[in-house]
């Protein structure tokens, strides 16, 4: 080969090998968006709110991130916190049924009481938000008969595989908190992660950044029921 060629040669090659590998990424990049099977899940949910200062801080962090999550109602919670329950709604994130009472001796004293429990929540939720819930989450599970009645009612019951331990752990720092998410939803897919946002769940909303930086250090990407 002629030397004035090479150069040519080179620049040539360099070409073909970086078409080649766009072409490659691209190809991978259509797969994971034909087949959404790469993309790993996770759903914020938050029971037992709202609460002004935890719910309020909360909703901030998932409005700086861009993330969209799930609120389980108590309605006696939201009687007093109307407009926190409206900038739920309004702030786009999905609202579930939790409880009107959370109150266990009052709602499991018979199907007629718990299905009670829900008509009072959610007719509340409907009151202020405008939204007709379409959610459900057991405040202490419920058996498969209660189950079978409240899907008759038109819920989707939503359970969780993963927590941050704010519950389980007495006292635990938001440290211990973001640490017990990442333990506990690794190897799962979709995640759905409970997280609790009344008023003595600070530690929750201050764990919060950290947990949403691990899921996406971990490529996952953030959904709302
Ligand atoms: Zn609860």
């Amino acid at each position: 080969m002629q030397k004035r060629f090479i150069p040519a040669v080179l620049v040539l090659s360099v070409l073909l090998a970086m078409f080649v590998v766009c072409g490659l990424q691209m190809e991978r990049t259509r797969a994971r968006f034909a087949t959404g099977a790469e993309v790993r899940r996770v759903y914020l949910t938050f029971d037992d709110g709202p609460s002004t200062v935890v719910t309020g801080r909360i909703l901030d962090i998932l409005k700086k991130e861009d993330i969209k999550a799930t609120f389980f109602i108590v309605s006696d919670m939201a009687r007093t916190r109307q407009e926190t329950l409206s900038r739920i709604a309004k702030e786009g994130h999905s609202i579930g049924v939790h409880s009107a009472s959370h109150d266990y001796a009052r709602i499991y004293a018979s199907d007629e009481a718990l299905l009670s429990d829900i008509d009072e929540c959610a007719a509340y939720i409907l009151q202020v938000t405008g939204i007709k819930p379409r959610l459900y989450r057991f405040p202490g599970g419920g058996h498969e008969r209660q189950k079978e009645l409240i899907r008759e009612r038109g819920y989707t019951i939503i359970g969780w595989n993963a927590v941050c331990g704010d519950e389980e752990i007495k006292d635990a720092t938001a440290w211990e908190l973001s640490q017990e998410a990442a333990r506990t939803s690794k190897g799962k897919d979709p995640v759905i992660l409970l997280l609790h946002d009344s008023a003595r769940h600070r530690a929750t909303a201050d764990a919060l950044p950290a947990i949403i930086a691990h899921f996406r250090e971990e490529g996952c990407v953030f959904c709302a029921f």
